[in-house]
């Protein structure tokens, strides 16, 4: 969904050339709710700085696992360039996803072994043999050999290397990324809030400038914003943004994946008019912006 946006400024440094398309909620995240509301420099920043590495959350990543049956499409996109850890009989081996596979990355073990993804072991096999002189004829017979060889069964190639090939049983994401960084559910809560005044977010108030000093680089002032992360009981396939009104300041909560929720404190601001939800059910794509009768439910 396209929100129209009337102003002629990037909401972040105000400039007021080159506006371009920006997702409100993050499009690796499989975001779609978009408006005219930044820079193009600014949202190629704040992209770098703080939405790059948004994949990687472990709570994210949880998510997108749990929900992976409703949510295929983005499960798979998701998963694509991840750390993925590998369960089987040889333990559990660090790798990635490419083109939808899974591959083990090379790691050296402290008793010297290697473990290796098969299509590497191969090269890494042809190398020592190489190395070690042997005839061709018998390279390729030890390739061979290599190829044929049951899975979990110690092989002996020469008596100086021996291969096992373990079965990979499955694969689990890798839980060790960095949490989602804060600017992201910041930048979200501001450009809702956008929606919510027009272009009145662009006068220059100690609270909303705070916000774009923010978003341009600088620390988060506790003064002005302050950001809970919190978990509510259940994951669904949905995004939302909810304005909750001013208690007695404004604050935005910002939920992804159903579960995972920030609510964005602007604690020197308050919102006159009417107040905004915004869904995106990930499992149909159905959008809505309707008035808030507080629909998510509150964490
Ligand atoms: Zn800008």
């Amino acid at each position: 969904m396209d929100v129209p946006w009337p102003g002629p400024q990037c909401i972040v440094c105000l400039a007021t050339s080159d506006l371009t398309v920006e997702h409100l909620i993050p499009e690796a995240l499989g975001g779609r709710l978009t408006s005219r509301l930044l820079c193009r420099a600014c949202n190629s920043r704040i992209g770098h700085q703080a939405e790059s590495q948004a994949e990687a959350d472990p709570t994210i990543r949880s998510l997108v696992a749990k929900l992976a049956r409703a949510i295929p499409r983005l499960a798979g996109q998701f998963a694509e360039g991840q750390r993925y850890v590998s369960t089987g009989p040889g333990g559990a081996s660090p790798g990635y996803v490419k083109g939808g596979e899974f591959f083990v990355s090379s790691t050296k073990l402290d008793d010297g072994s290697l473990i290796q993804s098969t299509p590497q072991a191969v090269k890494t096999l042809q190398k020592l043999l190489a190395r070690d002189n042997h005839a061709a004829v018998d390279v390729a017979q030890a390739l061979r050999r290599f190829a044929d060889a049951p899975e979990n069964t110690r092989l002996e190639i020469t008596p100086a290397i021996e291969v096992i090939k373990w079965r990979i049983d499955g694969i689990q994401p890798a839980l060790d990324g960095p949490l989602l960084n804060l600017l992201v559910p910041i930048k979200s809560a501001y450009e809702f809030l956008a929606l919510h005044l027009n272009t009145a977010i662009c006068v220059n108030a100690p609270g909303l400038r705070a916000i774009r000093a923010a978003l341009m680089g600088a620390p988060i002032d506790p003064v002005h914003v302050v950001v809970d992360r919190l978990q509510a009981p259940e994951a669904k396939p949905f995004h939302g943004l909810l304005f909750e009104g001013n208690h007695p300041y404004a604050t935005v909560q910002v939920r992804y994946f159903g579960q995972l929720a920030f609510r964005v404190h602007f604690r020197t601001l308050s919102v006159d008019g009417p107040q905004f939800v915004y869904t995106h059910d990930l499992a149909t794509n159905c959008e809505e912006i309707a008035t808030s009768t507080n629909t998510l439910v509150p964490t």
